[in-house]
């Protein structure tokens, strides 16, 4: 199989290679995936560059998420997706042309999906969309008010724009990239704020102006996010780009009633998954998808990763792991 391997020497030096690789290193313990598909994230960034403690075993297959066919078995394939729980830093991850996890990690991909869609919407959709039923379990509707996407021409913040502007919700748009207006409001945003209004020390009550937010960034902004919060209001926070700090105060929770919601992808329960990406199939269609993606070959999943770390993309980038460029 051919795989990105991460691997650390005894003295600690880093390196980061596609490589040939005996498929006997997955064990013989899950069901076997012919993998099609990966993409590239934010951790994945961080992995393949060594700049924080992601990975946590080695040697380590990279990558956080896949799509692709069930490679033996009664329903040999199958077309299924795979997100978080560990790989690409405990266990062995999806930049592989093959991978092999515990049959229950695994979540068909609902129609009218296939493996490359299920990769262009990514962990980052997913995510997006568990953020969106965080809000909507607190009882938040469009009638609520708007919502606050920060980091919103990142990958959770794209799908965190579009599926609340396809929801009915009105989207305000955080970013610090001026020029993409034009994309966030082809996306539904209905307002664009730049993040340098949201990035610094804020006070610990603002003006009450959305009914909730979806936080990919932390730090300052997440602590603003919650202080310009109205009464009763919910944001729900799943990243930190600026930073994992926050620097804030109780005022929103003890005088406004707000809720901070924390949002995992990597070790949700099953039934969010299904719920999450039973959703995302309803409200994005593949033509939308294919039109905002991307297909990298193998080889380049490592610039990529450089490209997301250095805040350079926009859209989705997919990784056909069988291509090799
Ligand atoms: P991206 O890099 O695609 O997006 C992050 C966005 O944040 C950028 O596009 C940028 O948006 C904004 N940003 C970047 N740096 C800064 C900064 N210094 N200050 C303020 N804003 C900044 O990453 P993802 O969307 O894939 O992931 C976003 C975050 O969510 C990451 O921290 C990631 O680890 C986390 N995450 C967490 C998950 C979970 O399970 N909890 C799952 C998936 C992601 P703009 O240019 O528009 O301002």
């Amino acid at each position: 199989m051919r795989a990105w391997i991460l691997r650390k020497s005894e003295d600690g030096e880093f390196s980061c290679q596609l490589e040939t690789l005996d498929e006997a290193m997955l064990g013989d313990e899950g069901q076997l995936v012919d993998v099609a598909y990966s993409t590239i994230n934010y951790k994945d960034g961080l992995a393949m560059a060594n700049k924080s403690p992601v990975v946590r075993s080695w040697p380590m297959i990279a990558g956080i998420d896949f799509a692709g066919n069930l490679a033996d078995g009664p329903n040999a394939g199958q077309a299924v997706l795979a997100n978080g729980h560990g790989m690409g830093e405990t266990r062995l991850g999806a930049l592989s042309t093959r991978a092999r996890v515990p049959s229950d990690w695994l979540i068909p991909i609902p129609t009218p999906f296939g493996p490359l869609h299920a990769m262009a919407i990514g962990t980052a959709g997913y995510t997006a969309m568990l953020c969106v039923h965080a809000l909507e379990d607190h009882g938040i509707t469009p009638a609520t008010g708007p919502i606050l996407v920060t980091g919103a021409t990142g990958g959770v913040g794209t799908f965190a724009t579009m599926l609340l502007a396809k929801m009915g919700y009105e989207v305000m748009a955080s970013t610090g990239r001026a020029s993409e207006e034009a994309f966030l409001k082809g996306l539904g945003a209905s307002q664009i704020i730049d993040r340098a209004e949201l990035s610094d020390k804020g006070r610990p009550l603002g003006k009450e102006r959305w009914a909730g937010a979806v936080d990919s960034v932390g730090s300052h902004t997440l602590a603003n996010a919650i202080a310009q919060t109205q009464y009763g209001g919910c944001v729900a926070a799943c990243g930190l780009a600026q930073g994992f700090d926050l620097p804030a105060t109780v005022m929103p929770f003890i005088l406004r009633g707000v809720t901070l919601a924390g949002v995992d992808s990597v070790q949700a329960p099953r039934e969010k998954r299904l719920r999450a990406w039973n959703d995302l199939a309803k409200l994005i269609t593949p033509a939308e998808i294919e039109a905002a993606t991307e297909v990298r070959p193998m080889s380049q999943a490592l610039q990529a990763a450089g490209d997301i770390m250095a805040n350079r993309y926009k859209g989705r980038v997919v990784i056909d792991v069988r291509a090799e460029g």
